[in-house]
């Protein structure tokens, strides 16, 4: 016969008790929001004094982090803020870097649902 389903049989699902894991948070130099460290963006100093993308949040130096979005790196690479958080001066092949990466980014990060132009009436016609 058709035995259906195999998976209705398979054992329960443990239940397990979502423990509040603690979620390393990190403070955006350019905003100073604090965010949840993964949905921040690092940037490393180097030992030897690059400055350079941290995909992986694993390279060792010291590090700052920047929101995903266009409005917080502008000053940070624009008005110095990353320089300031490093006290250096960013060598022009690292600010070439991350300027190709800042063109990458959104505008904005989180795409705020738009309300207002539907309040809009329509102008009276005569
Ligand atoms: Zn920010």
């Amino acid at each position: 016969m058709a035995n259906v389903a195999n998976t209705a049989n398979m054992p329960a699902k443990r239940k397990q008790q979502p423990k509040p894991r603690h979620v390393p948070e990190r403070t955006c130099i350019a905003c100073k929001q604090v965010r949840p460290k993964r949905e921040l963006i690092r940037v490393v100093r180097t030992p030897s004094g690059h400055v350079e993308l941290d995909p992986t949040g694993k390279k060792s130096g010291r590090g700052a982090y920047l929101c995903a979005k266009r409005s917080c790196w502008e000053p940070a690479l624009h008005k110095g803020r990353l320089e300031r958080e490093f006290e250096l001066t960013l060598l022009e092949e690292d600010r070439a870097a991350l300027e190709a990466y800042l063109a990458t980014l959104p505008a904005e990060a989180p795409p705020a649902p738009a309300q207002s132009s539907r309040a809009k009436k329509a102008p009276p016609q005569g």
